[in-house]
């Protein structure tokens, strides 16, 4: 059961990176009319809000984008940094909407924020259950297991609005600055950002599995 829970959430996630890259390595040949990078679009979706206080940075690694809102920092992957695609301007717009929600006070990023202590935490904790389990008591391990994926299943269940809700921003927003032409551009744009979100919605159901699973055994219907 485990070993099928396993494998099963594994694929699962292998399947979401999949269609991710498969959308940006489509998309990351199509130019935007704009001209711009992902940098300056960033810059411009940044500007425009009336946002000062976040600096852009390009960093190595494929895919390495975020929005860092403790230390107010706008990651791009160096390709999307220096890119002109859809692909890097519809990256870059969805680390931009994550600014926006943290200058708009968007309730569930503040949420997210506050658990990120916790939820490492608790990653940390982990691996450390199974050693109480083989010196304490097995039930308890159990127990202890549940509550850790309970834990580090709302944090994924927190942040799937904050990432739907940035992508929809991002979405908004460059169709007012008119950053990627309309039709085939922003189509293939959506395509890219919408894939994405994919990647956090396998990863909270991966979370709830492995929760359903712990509590069903710490619960006593053991099926081993
Ligand atoms: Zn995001």
């Amino acid at each position: 059961m485990i070993w099928l829970l396993f494998f099963g959430t594994m694929a699962l996630s292998g399947l979401a990176s999949l269609l991710v890259r498969g959308a940006f390595s489509r998309y990351s040949k199509t130019p935007s009319s704009s001209g711009l990078t992902g940098a300056q679009a960033a810059q411009c979706i940044l500007s425009n809000a009336g946002i000062r206080d976040v600096t852009i940075l390009a960093q190595p690694g494929a895919l390495t984008d975020h929005y860092d809102p403790s230390n107010r920092r706008l990651v791009l992957s160096e390709e999307n940094f220096h890119g002109t695609s859809v692909a890097a301007i519809g990256i870059a717009a969805h680390e931009s909407g994550h600014a926006l929600q943290h200058q708009a006070r968007y309730a569930p990023l503040e949420l997210r924020m506050a658990a990120v202590g916790i939820t490492n935490a608790t990653g940390m904790i982990i691996p450390f259950i199974g050693m109480a389990g083989y010196f304490l008591s097995p039930r308890l391990a159990l127990i202890l297991m549940a509550g850790a994926m309970g834990i580090i299943m709302l944090f994924q269940l927190i942040t799937l609005p904050v990432e739907f809700d940035a992508t929809a921003r991002a979405k908004r927003v460059v169709g007012e600055l008119g950053l990627v032409g309309p039709g085939k551009q922003t189509a293939g744009m959506n395509r890219v950002i919408d894939a994405a979100a994919l990647t956090y919605v396998a990863a909270f159901i991966s979370a709830f599995l492995y929760f359903a699973y712990y509590l069903l055994q710490a619960s006593g219907g053991r099926r081993d």
